[in-house]
């Protein structure tokens, strides 16, 4: 095993997202013999492991590219995600460029701002988007799985709620009267991009670390 790896660990999350990995091991608590999800399954920064650029331009492109380079450095299954917001009337758009749509990378605020702007003209029907998800798996040996999800709403002309990330404030998934931001974390992890994307990779983990 690479050095700078804790031992005993069996999973990486590629990601520094302390936030993630919390939702990750929940998810795989209890789902598999003999896994300690608290100290066997770590994120990138716990192995060493330095950020991988994400010079893909598919959701599944990049969540692949930072899984790929994390199980090779660490020689450990490796799991990654890409995510962002595809509005229809932009065409898709931000889509992978959801975390720097305003140009500056991880402002969520102006980021937000600058959509809402754009589509300040555009009536409720037309208003249709989904957060997108790519979960991927890469093992040691070169194996890899991707598995893709969404949570389709509509975009509101107004920040709603406090809850959340990103664009939570402005996706009101359908079926609900509330937007993202305005539902529990629990509420969200059921029916999120994230949530189905991971729970649809299971499997594959599973055996993986079987
Ligand atoms: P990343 O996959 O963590 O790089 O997320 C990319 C960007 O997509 C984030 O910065 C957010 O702007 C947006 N995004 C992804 N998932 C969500 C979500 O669940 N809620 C709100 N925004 C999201």
């Amino acid at each position: 095993m690479s050095t700078g790896v804790p031992a005993g660990a069996r999973l990486v999350l590629a990601t520094r997202n302390a936030g993630k990995l919390r939702e990750l091991r929940e998810l795989l608590r209890g789902r598999i013999e003999g896994l300690d999800v608290d100290t066997q399954v770590i994120d990138a920064a716990a192995a060493g492991v330095p950020d991988v650029p994400e010079t893909g331009v598919t959701f599944e492109a990049n969540s692949l590219l930072k899984a790929r380079a994390v199980a090779e450095a660490t020689g450990l299954a490796a799991i990654a995600d890409d995510s962002g917001l595809a509005v229809d009337v932009l065409g898709g758009a931000p889509g992978i460029f959801s975390a720097r749509w305003s140009g500056r990378h991880g402002d969520d605020a102006a980021n937000l701002d600058l959509l809402l702007a754009q589509l300040s003209d555009i009536a409720d029907e037309h208003r249709g988007a989904a957060f997108v998800c790519a979960a991927a798996l890469a093992l040691p040996g070169g194996h890899t799985v991707v598995e893709r999800a969404e949570l389709r709403g509509t975009l509101l002309t107004a920040p709603r709620g406090n809850g959340g990330f990103g664009y939570d404030p402005i996706l009101r998934p359908e079926g609900y009267d509330r937007s993202c931001a305005e539902l529990s974390p629990e509420e969200k992890n059921a029916i999120s991009h994230r949530g189905q994307a991971f729970r649809a990779l299971l499997p594959a983990i599973v055996a993986a670390l079987a």
